[in-house]
């Protein structure tokens, strides 16, 4: 902001470019110490500090009368000193006493360690005083307020034109500067700046009810009223989430324009066209049960994908045992019988154990067209070397037509003859750089399909963020004859009795049940030698007498198996897992679980282990264990005894924690999230996602748009910027 630049105006107005390039030391108010201070708030360019924005508001037009305040008010006075005194309390400590009065009455005002304030605030200096109402020995009293003085003795004033919003910005233990200098500061910044160019054309303004840029920039600090406020908060939240959509929305066009896809045949349901010697067929003919209304529906938004040439890039939501399992395999049998192969990954070994086993008995005795049988292997860390070999030689000869493992599948030495569609199981955070990695996949000349599969219902607005450049698919109906799972916190030794009362009376039905070990800090040998201490415990009293099983982590994957076995043969009557048996464990006859120290598992994990029972037609039961010692744990814990609905969960969850854990530090974009949260600005996203395809329809590329594409590329995360924008 040399005086040159401060006449260049371009485009009628100043860029955010621009401020960025200018350091804040050419303040005139920006003083050495100031400046040191702004560096530590992480605060190097003018652009940086107008994009500090205030964290609430003081509302001092809501100014109570000295009389009325209550003993716990938040309140702003317009008052005069009446008496002040200071005195030591020895070493550096001191006490600076007052008086004040505003016509209505009185009201002790104190200073701990604040010698300054005898000097600032003698007898008949009117200031503001804001701070909340204390008690001290039964009189009212205000301890350490925020002072504004507003006049000394004999020194005329205008109060109506003091009470207004006043900005409180983020502050730091570590630094002096105070809000009120940073409020000055800002004054200057915005003085300066002058009018800001608008990114957004004043038509598609109007319309959507925002005010304009330099109005919003000036009115975030410095509000006159608490409606100016909130306008400015508005166009400035939804300027970050329609960044963040366009950038999405760039992401999928770059990606759409460079895509080499597969044209695989189509799934076909109906039993009248479908061909018969197709392993799609094949399978849907052997199936014990009809497809749901929400599977078919996803089927075909799935087959659509699949016979289309743009790469597939498709999330499939749907909650534990809604069957996403037969979607995946209906995809990878329909790319099978397009000749090209299939990958189906999750996050563990252990689960690809599981999804091995139980997609080898769905396709056992299928056959290709040409009579070969169709083949599934599984592949991971623990396969033999021999095995491995054979396995790695018959994936590059295309002998293999669908392969299980980990995420390992897409890294190191496997290579496949030609990958036509990779599933990805119960892994939401599948990220933009594995997606990438499937897409460079060395030595292959077309892009494979990609199919994304969680049954950790993410909140729709945090969807829209991860995911926008993906295509959702939501499964949203449980296949028929399940019973909703009763959930009941113990909350008392009585309760937790009842609860392994209630295991031993299920066992005496025939029925069997899950003991959730507490979650453990620490390795994967601490947590087992913690889970075997419960199982000691257990045997030795609430399940004394019954057969108990135990599956952890540090397990080998045989014995693993050999208990999962008897478990599945009702040998085992009560298993006792730390959370290996979150995902992928299926067996209907359990139908109660009591999980220990519920509260320190989330929302999420919690949900996912209370799917393993309610999976068949018996009546279901989970018991959550132990105290919440906080009152975020209580309402986790609360809204598990209340719902089931995954989505209603993932909400509650979006609210207690933020997006924050949600979306992961390291999510592209979402550091330009300064003011908008996806817990309460769920209409402005959805608002800002619309507004972002239209746009990009409109403007290609943003093409025209060079104020909104300049902040695109100044705003973004680097990379992803050179990504959007290298074309
Ligand atoms: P998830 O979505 O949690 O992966 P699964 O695919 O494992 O769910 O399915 C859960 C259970 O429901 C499995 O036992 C599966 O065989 C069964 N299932 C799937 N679809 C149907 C259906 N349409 N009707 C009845 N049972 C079904
Ligand atoms: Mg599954």
């Amino acid at each position: 902001m040399t005086s040159g630049a401060e006449q260049a105006q371009v485009d009628g107005g100043r860029r955010l470019r621009q401020l960025a390039t200018v350091h804040v030391a050419v303040l005139k108010r920006a003083t050495p110490k100031k400046l040191a201070d702004l560096k530590a708030l992480g605060i190097d360019s003018v652009l940086d500090l107008v994009t500090t924005y205030p964290r609430r508001y003081l509302d001092r037009t809501r100014k109570l009368d000295v009389k009325s305040a209550a003993i716990g008010d938040e309140a702003t006075f317009l008052a005069t000193v009446t008496s002040a005194s200071g005195r030591s309390l020895g070493g550096r400590r001191s006490v600076v006493e007052l008086t004040v009065h505003d016509g209505s009455g009185s009201l002790a005002v104190v200073f701990f360690n604040q010698p300054w304030r005898v000097q600032q605030l003698k007898s008949g200096t009117l200031a503001l005083f804001f701070g909340k109402v204390g008690d001290f020995r039964g009189t009212r009293q205000m301890t350490n307020p925020v002072v504004d003085v507003v006049a000394h003795e004999g020194e005329e004033v205008h109060s109506d034109r003091l009470l207004r919003f006043v900005p409180v910005y983020p502050s730091s233990g570590k630094v002096r500067l105070t809000s009120y200098d940073l409020g000055q500061l800002m004054g200057e910044a915005l003085r300066r700046a002058g009018a800001f160019a608008d990114p957004l054309p004043p038509l598609l303004r109007q319309e959507l009810d925002l005010i304009d840029r330099t109005s919003a920039m000036n009115q975030i600090h410095q509000p006159e009223s608490e409606h100016e406020a909130d306008a400015a908060r508005r166009r400035l939240a939804f300027d970050e989430l329609l960044r963040l959509q366009l950038a999405l929305g760039l992401r999928r066009a770059v990606l759409q324009r460079s895509a080499r896809g597969f044209t695989h045949l189509p799934i076909d349901l109906e039993t009248s066209t479908r061909n018969d010697a197709s392993l799609v067929s094949q399978l849907l003919d052997q199936l014990p049960f009809p497809l749901t209304g929400a599977q078919m529906r996803v089927l075909a938004e799935v087959s659509g994908d699949l016979s289309q040439s743009l790469p597939m890039h498709r999330l499939l939501q749907g909650d534990v045992g809604s069957g996403k399992t037969i979607i995946a395999l209906l995809a990878l049998l329909s790319v099978a019988d397009s000749g090209s192969q299939g990958a189906l990954m999750v996050p563990t070994e252990v689960l690809a154990e599981q999804h091995a086993q139980s997609l080898r008995t769905l396709v056992a005795g299928l056959v290709h067209k040409d009579g070969r049988p169709f083949c599934l292997e599984l592949l991971t860390g623990r396969t033999r070397v021999a095995e491995r070999r054979r396995i790695l030689e018959d994936l590059r000869t295309g002998t293999v037509d669908v392969v299980v493992g980990t995420h390992a599948l897409l890294t190191g030495d496997v290579a496949f003859k030609e990958l036509g569609l990779a599933v990805i199981d119960e892994q939401h955070r599948f990220g933009v750089e594995q997606r990438a990695a499937l897409k460079d996949r060395g030595g292959q000349k077309r892009d494979p399909d990609l199919l994304v599969m969680t049954a950790t219902p993410i909140p729709r607005t945090a969807a829209m963020v991860l995911f926008g450049d993906l295509d959702v698919s939501v499964l949203d109906e449980l296949p028929p004859g399940r019973t909703p799972i009763t959930t009941h916190w113990a909350r008392t030794d009585l309760e937790e009795l009842a609860a392994w009362a209630a295991v031993r009376q299920a066992i005496d039905r025939g029925e069997q049940a899950y003991v959730v070990c507490p979650l453990v800090e620490g390795s994967d040998r601490v947590a087992a030698s913690a889970a075997t201490q419960v199982v000691d415990e257990l045997s030795a009293t609430h399940l004394v007498d019954l057969t108990l099983g135990l599956v952890h982590g540090q397990m080998k994957a045989d014995q693993r198996r050999q208990t999962m076995e008897a478990f599945r043969s009702r040998e085992v009557q009560v298993l006792i897992a730390t959370t290996v048996i979150e995902v992928g464990i299926d067996v209907p006859n359990a139908t109660v679980m009591v999980i220990l120290d519920a509260a320190h598992f989330g929302i999420a994990q919690l949900h996912q282990l209370r799917g393993r029972v309610g999976r068949g037609a018996l009546a279901s039961t989970c018991f959550l264990l132990g105290e919440a010692r906080t009152e975020d744990a209580r309402t986790r814990l609360e809204a598990m005894e209340a719902t089931t609905d995954g989505f209603a969960l993932a909400e509650v969850d979006l609210q207690l924690r933020g997006e924050g854990t949600i979306l992961g530090a390291r999510q592209k974009g979402t550091s330009d999230l300064r003011l908008a949260t996806l817990a309460t600005d769920g209409d402005l996203l959805v608002l800002a996602r619309d507004v972002a395809a239209q746009l990009l329809v409109d403007h290609p590329f943003l093409s025209g748009l060079e104020v909104m594409s300049e902040e695109l590329r100044l705003l973004l995360d680097e990379d992803e910027a050179e990504f959007l924008f290298k074309s």
